[in-house]
């Protein structure tokens, strides 16, 4: 996802996100899509702690931190979400909106403003990685990679 500028896209993200989970026999309960929205409303990779603080200040909700964790697990388990490790925050998966299935994801982190960015990892790329990995003597676990960067508008600024 690019950027999500206007509230009725982040609308029409939901819906969508909202069949999938019908479709998967799962609920996106009002909570649920609450804390979605807040992540796609923010557009960049955020902890459980900003969700709770967006949701009181910008929308009037008060959730607690420890249901924003839950329901973030949720969100992943639904690949509607990714936690990137490397900085312990969360941001929304790039391919809610379209249909086809997830493939393995590799993020471009901003060191600086948190902007992230999700690219496609190619098939040959995991298929490397995962080989790499048996040779050296470890299990793959995920092959999901994070990469810190700095996007081109934090370039320009240190410019
Ligand atoms: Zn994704
Ligand atoms: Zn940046």
């Amino acid at each position: 996802m690019t950027s999500v500028d206007t509230l009725d896209q982040v609308s029409e993200i939901l819906s969508h996100a909202e069949k999938k989970c019908v479709a998967r026999g799962v609920r996106l309960t009002d909570k649920r899509k609450l804390v979605l929205s807040s992540l796609l409303q923010m557009n960049k990779a955020v902890s459980a702690y900003d969700i709770v603080d967006y949701c009181k200040k910008q929308l009037g909700e008060i959730v607690p931190a420890m249901s924003v964790y839950r329901i973030l697990d949720f969100l992943q388990e639904q690949q509607l979400v990714h936690k990137l490790n490397l900085v312990n925050k969360y941001v929304a998966c790039c391919e809610i909106a379209c249909d086809h299935s997830h493939e393995v994801s590799q993020f471009l982190i901003c060191s600086s403003c948190h902007k992230v960015k999700e690219i496609k990892l190619g098939k040959i790329t995991e298929a490397e990685l995962r080989r790499d990995v048996e040779e050296a003597g470890f299990k793959l676990v995920s092959p999901q990679l994070e990469i810190n960067c700095l996007c081109e508008e934090c370039v320009k600024a240190s410019n």
